[in-house]
């Protein structure tokens, strides 16, 4: 069954005369599979309708937020009751400090807390602390980890950077990239040499623990835990970015599977349920700098707004019912592992993972550790199988540095479906 996108073209078009691209964020332009978006009209639980009226089985889930299935009954009743009463008031509110309890039970790590709009004034302002604390300037990111498009950390991005070949986007002035220092993901010796090399200067280490955002790399044994140890030998703070993974790999993140303590930690996606809401947070000596409390400057018109607190705290709770992560997981791992036998069966070169309901896969015959690995993927074999997907009804990440996303509303059945389509589409890749 040939699909028609007729009117996802027409209004591309007329978006391009207006918006850059036609999109408000590159990776949504479909640059990287050589083709064109498709406009979405509407989603419910696991699936997605785009305007010519084609269905779709959604593995993007809006990049991760959507983790318990769109337009979920008790997520929207619980919107339209807290909106009813005002959309913001730029004053506090309770929720707020209910979200923040809530947040600080399930990631002890983090004592205080401040929400945000998004990740990438999570991970701006995260970093502003960081040199303010430790009076020092510089920072250590690792090649094709994505912290958002603040200036600094706009190196070596992965994602959507990655793919349309802007390592450092015009723009970026290069004293401000200067002090961004960037090594391989899994390499502790080139981080050690590093932190030997300015004993003194490293300010933080920011890193996505789980990376989602060069496709999905888990960290090696002990690679976490080794950067943890360096980071206190050398006071230099240890950053996670759980923007992607927070309360998405498990109800703890990346910390809680891999009992490792961030001094702080940058939460986004999942926090705010679709809403625009992100979240820094953690050491209470650390965040008591943060204006007003401290003299660290920090601040949002729309933060904490009632709507996006309480569509986070409403997703919160339903992803912290008992089984909900098991159920998550299993699917997750189904669909990996039915992906890796189809491709077994056609003598395809593949590797896929995942943890929880994140998931990732790339045409490869090696394992991949960090960038360079996954930059060796067959990107053409990528796009074929992503094109065959979508036409069969499946809507993937629209590139092959992307993570994959299922929710708590995708079925057995959306799985087996799933999994049927991919089989017929794998074949047709060898
Ligand atoms: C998505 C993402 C960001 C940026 O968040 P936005 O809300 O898109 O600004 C930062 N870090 C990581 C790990 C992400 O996945």
């Amino acid at each position: 069954m040939a699909r028609s996108w007729q009117q996802s073209r027409s209004l591309f078009a007329d978006a391009m005369k207006v918006i850059p691209g036609g999109v408000n964020s590159p990776v949504r332009a479909f640059k990287s599979v050589d083709g064109e978006p498709i406009f979405i009209q509407r989603a419910l639980g696991s699936r997605l309708w785009d305007a010519d009226g084609n269905e779709y089985i959604d593995y993007v889930g809006s990049w991760g937020p959507a983790i318990v299935g769109h337009a979920h009954p008790d997520v929207l009743a619980t919107v339209s009751r807290v909106a009813a009463n005002g959309i913001s008031f730029g004053a506090p509110t309770e929720l707020e400090t209910t979200l923040a309890h809530a947040v600080i039970k399930l990631l002890p790590s983090i004592e205080m807390i401040r929400f945000v709009s998004s990740g990438t004034e999570a991970c701006m302002s995260v970093l502003r602390v960081a040199r303010a604390f430790t009076n020092r300037s510089k920072i250590i990111k690792f090649e094709g980890c994505y912290h958002g498009h603040g200036d600094m950390l706009l190196v070596k991005a992965g994602s959507g950077a990655a793919t349309l070949g802007v390592p450092d986007s015009p723009g970026v002035p290069s004293g401000t990239a200067a002090d961004t220092l960037t090594v391989p993901f899994n390499d502790l010796g080139a981080v050690a040499a590093l932190f030997e090399k300015h004993p003194e200067d490293i300010a933080a280490l920011i890193l996505e623990p789980m990376v989602g955002n060069s496709g999905f790399i888990r960290p090696e044994p002990g690679f976490l835990e080794g950067l943890r140890a360096l980071c206190s030998r050398f006071r230099a703070l240890l950053i996670f970015d759980e923007v992607m993974t927070g309360f998405r790999v498990g109800i703890h993140g990346v910390q809680g599977l891999y009992g490792i303590t961030p001094d702080l930690t940058c939460l986004g996606k999942v926090i705010g349920g679709g809403m625009p809401l992100a979240a820094y947070g953690g050491r209470r000596d650390i965040m008591a700098k943060v204006a007003p409390s401290g003299p660290v400057y920090q601040a949002g018109t729309l933060s904490g707004n009632p709507v996006a607190v309480s569509c986070g705290l409403k997703t919160l709770e339903l992803i912290s019912r008992p089984g909900f992560f098991d159920q998550l997981s299993r699917r997750t791992s189904d669909l990996v592992e039915g992906l890796k036998s189809s491709a077994k069966t056609y003598n395809i070169p593949f590797v896929a993972d995942s943890e929880g309901g994140m998931f990732g896969f790339f045409f490869n015959s090696r394992p991949v550790k960090n960038f360079a690995d996954a930059k060796m993927s067959d990107v053409a074999r990528f796009k074929k199988f992503f094109w065959g997907m979508l036409e069969h009804g499946v809507y993937m990440a629209p590139s092959a540095f992307e993570a994959g996303f299922v929710s708590g509303a995708h079925s057995e059945k959306d799985m087996s479906l799933t999994l049927e389509i991919a089989d017929k589409v794998m074949k047709g890749c060898r």
